[in-house]
């Protein structure tokens, strides 16, 4: 684990990258804002979490770091440990953490609740959508920190990385660290209901746009061409043909969209 800070004091802000040793877009906007070192309001931790992974290209090393919170200093695997390093170092700090994935393009965010710090800050991100996990949190970062995750965009990809560079620093902008305005925007909410599994077979086929609502009766995956129709209305989220081992994505409902107040006169 790399650990760096902007500015003095003691941060109550921080921002992860790397919880995945696959996904080095967030390491990149890390990297950026050590080279630019932007004079700070406030003081900002700076981690890059799986460095054992991200040397190596791998999602993980022992198990997934962001389904070990809170780990342990005797847990067996590396992640485990890990996890309760990263713990430790981000006791009281809001937390932004960048993911990507293999599912969709659009920058979203990831919340395990909708508490005021999501309503206040997930509006000024440029992001398209905000999840809550509600049920689906366990183990995951936010289950131990206080967390905003973010999904910047395809795995490796370029424009992925240069949404993390956005995405971090509107939400330093957000917090009062950087300087400057955020743009608010109207931002629909989505809750996890459900895990899609997905059987053992060589081929995987996805049907559908991940937050496109799919009806009921409709076919949205299928495994070795065995199709899977949905029951009842849902969302897909996190929805992909390759991205998980076991699983195509989640189900989700459309909770509410949060809109921006006028601006008063
Ligand atoms: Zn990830």
């Amino acid at each position: 684990m790399r650990v760096a800070q902007l500015g003095s004091g003691t941060p109550e802000i921080a921002v992860v990258a790397g919880v995945h040793g696959d996904e080095p877009c967030g390491v990149r906007a890390i990297e950026r804002l050590l080279d630019d070192r932007p004079t700070v309001e406030r003081p900002v931790k700076l981690i890059v979490a799986n460095e054992a992974a991200l040397e190596r290209q791998v999602r993980f090393v022992d198990e997934d770091l962001n389904r070990a919170f809170p780990g342990s200093p005797d847990a067996k695997t590396h992640e485990g440990r890990l996890a309760h390093e990263l713990v430790d170092e981000l006791d009281g700090c809001l937390t932004f953490s960048m993911h990507s994935t293999q599912s969709h393009a659009d920058p979203f965010a990831i919340v395990n609740g909708v508490n005021e710090t999501a309503k206040d800050i997930v509006p000024q991100l440029p992001v398209a959508a905000m999840v809550e996990t509600s049920n689906f949190a366990e183990g995951r970062l936010f289950s131990s920190i206080d967390t905003i995750e973010v999904e910047c965009g395809l795995q490796g990809s370029e424009t992925a990385a240069e949404n993390a560079d956005r995405l971090t620093r509107s939400f330093l902008t957000a917090v009062g660290a950087l300087p400057g305005d955020t743009v608010r925007r109207d931002l629909p909410v989505y809750r996890l209901t459900d895990v899609i599994r997905k059987d053992q077979a060589d081929t995987y086929e996805v049907f559908v746009e991940n937050f496109t609502e799919v009806e009921a009766g409709a076919p949205f995956a299928a495994a070795d061409g065995e199709k899977q129709v949905a029951d009842e209305s849902f969302y897909p989220v996190l929805m992909s043909s390759n991205g998980y081992r076991d699983v195509f994505g989640y189900s989700a409902e459309k909770v509410d969209v949060l809109e921006t107040p006028a601006a008063a006169d």
